[in-house]
């Protein structure tokens, strides 16, 4: 199965531009973890978010489209290979993105 990348610039996740054409200052990007839930950091965590990985390892979420990005390859490596992709449109994730607008308007982060 060939692997989807996408464009990146300077290992830096926030430059990222999605497979589906999806940037920060498009449709935004969201920081996730593991398994693709959007992380709410602070020791407040609502009901349906993610709270911070104990261990850190963080994923860039697309809210568009659903593709997932590891950080940390993308960091190491400059490239931003699809790590898997979550259910966008509906279900928990769909809900927890819904959730993370609502927290961060405001906010011009991610
Ligand atoms: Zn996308």
């Amino acid at each position: 199965m060939d692997t989807e990348t996408a464009a990146v610039t300077g290992h830096d996740v926030t430059t990222i531009t999605c497979v589906c054409g999806n940037t920060v200052g498009d449709d935004g990007l969201i920081q996730a973890n593991s398994e693709g839930v959007p992380i709410q950091a602070g020791a407040d965590v609502p009901a349906g978010l993610a709270s911070w990985p104990d261990d850190g390892e963080l994923f860039t979420l697309c809210p568009s489209c659903g593709r997932v990005y590891r950080d940390s390859v993308v960091e190491e490596t400059g490239t931003a290979p699809v790590a898997f992709r979550v259910d966008v449109a509906t279900g928990p994730i769909a809900e927890a993105i819904r959730l993370h607008w609502d927290l961060s308007a405001g906010s011009d982060r991610s």
